[in-house]
């Protein structure tokens, strides 16, 4: 069995370049199986192809998202047209492939209410929302796919199965082979979008026991220390959060004073909505654990430190 790591980059359009996917081509003596893809793009494609005619010669069994981030499937539906390969997910973020629009006004439902109470323009909100709504259109969305709740694969003597890592999206999952987990963004860098921390932190724990964790961005493989590095991360924003509603603040003033550099160009929908969703997550998380409460639109924390 051979793990190929390939980095998928990110297309101008989607306005954050110089970053990519960490896609992994996972082969035994025959069988070639993907896991996430990356964003679609002609360059991206050639590139795909390549790696693929060199693993396999172009063979492709299985394609299996660690989520639903179109930055994960977004070359799915051309690798599955092309190869045959079957594409998987896990049936908790499937609904991220029926309709990724759709799910872009999920987010929005979220935080739009929270947002504007706490001092955001309803313009700045859906101007935000319009230009994710644009790129999502743009992406080729899989339409035959299988879903899962529970999937051990044979690879050849090798077996892959999923675990549940949820946080980052409710469906993650990782996909552990031998003592390597492919964990997608269940494990990202201390920065944006977990839609629930406290299911993120016991994620972390779980993925500990790995050797080898094979991240969907940046460094990879993770192994323990990076995960305590990252936890420790969370635990520095969730401080920065706590100071920067000590003597109260409204939910855009703590933004500002967490995320600065972000808010220097809000109209890029990334440095608005993700970062707006996870303050929310560690808002809630927080709240749950007696550390803020919200008295009309301000939340006020009782220490500074977790
Ligand atoms: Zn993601």
């Amino acid at each position: 069995m051979e793990i190929i790591p390939l980095v998928i980059p990110f297309p101008a359009e989607f306005g954050r370049a110089g970053k990519g996917t960490n896609s992994y081509l996972v082969k035994g003596s025959e069988k070639c199986i993907m896991i996430d893809t990356g964003l679609d793009g002609e360059g991206n494609r050639a590139y795909i192809n390549d790696a693929l005619k060199r693993a396999s010669g172009g063979r492709l069994d299985a394609i299996l998202l660690t989520h639903g981030h179109i930055d994960h499937y977004g070359l799915a539906s051309y690798l599955h047209q092309k190869t045959g390969a079957v594409i998987m997910i896990n049936d908790k973020d499937s609904c991220y492939l029926d309709a990724y629009e759709k799910s872009i006004d999920e987010w929005f439902v979220r935080i739009y209410e929270p947002a504007v109470e706490g001092g955001f323009s309803k313009k700045e909100l859906d101007d935000a929302k319009m230009m994710m709504r644009i790129v999502a259109r743009i992406m080729n969305a899989p339409k035959e796919y299988t879903t899962f709740k529970e999937l051990r694969l044979d690879l050849d003597g090798w077996t892959v199965d999923s675990i549940d890592l949820p946080g980052h999206t409710m469906g993650s999952v990782g996909y552990v082979v031998g003592d390597a987990v492919f964990c997608g963004d269940a494990a990202l860098d201390g920065g944006v979008n977990v839609l629930d921390l406290k299911e993120e932190f016991v994620t972390l724990q779980k993925l500990k026991i790995f050797k080898k964790v094979y991240a969907g961005h940046g460094k990879t493989p993770l192994g323990p220390q990076d995960l305590e590095a990252l936890e420790g991360r969370f635990i520095s924003r969730l401080e920065d959060v706590l100071r920067a509603s000590r003597q109260g603040a409204t939910l855009k003033e703590i933004y500002e004073k967490v995320y600065f550099e972000s808010t220097s160009n809000p109209y890029i929908p990334y440095r608005l909505v993700h970062p707006l969703n996870q303050l929310i997550s560690y808002l809630r998380y927080l709240e749950s654990e007696g550390y803020v409460a919200k008295s009309g639109n301000r939340w006020m924390s009782f220490s500074e430190k977790i």
